[in-house]
């Protein structure tokens, strides 16, 4: 699938693709991937990719968005089971001034508290690899067996 579609050899989010960088996964099929955020605004924070570089919504083919949101709500339906959050807000940034810092385009299922106070512009702050890779297993188990 991505013979037509090439990677980035710089993009962070490619190498991951490829393997050369490690993901705690959740999903993955011949057009997406969906992984842990290691920096969690909330547990259960994933991001789902199209495998193949493209960097924001502007460029991206619509026919490769289609099979991304069918993954997004896939994940967002193992999140909502397993985390169990007030809400969940589907994110995707599309330049600097949105405070997009990765530039393959990408999806965050981010999960909401009534009481967590999240503003746009989050800062980074490094999660708990152990706690975020006992998630993405559960996750990855519901994801896979998610009927749509
Ligand atoms: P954005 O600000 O929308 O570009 O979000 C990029 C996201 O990618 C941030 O939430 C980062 O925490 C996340 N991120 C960056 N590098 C990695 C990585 N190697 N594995 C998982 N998430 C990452
Ligand atoms: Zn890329």
């Amino acid at each position: 699938m991505t013979e037509n579609h090439p990677l980035d050899a710089d993009c962070i989010f490619c190498k991951i693709i490829r393997g050369g960088i490690p993901c705690f996964k959740v999903y993955e099929d011949d057009k997406t991937l969906s992984f842990m955020d290691i920096n969690p605004i909330a547990p259960g924070h994933v991001l789902t990719i199209p495998k193949f570089h493209t960097p924001n919504i502007f460029e991206a083919p619509s026919e490769w968005l289609a099979p991304v949101m069918a993954t997004v709500s896939r994940v967002a339906r193992a999140v909502q089971a397993e985390v169990a959050p007030d809400g969940i807000n589907i994110l995707q940034a599309n330049g600097p001034g949105a405070a997009q810092s990765v530039f393959h385009i990408h999806f965050h299922v981010v999960p909401r508290a009534l009481d967590d106070g999240l503003t746009m512009n989050w800062g980074i702050t490094p999660g708990d690899m152990t706690a975020i890779g006992t998630l993405a297993d559960k996750l990855a188990a519901r994801a896979a067996a998610d009927k749509g």
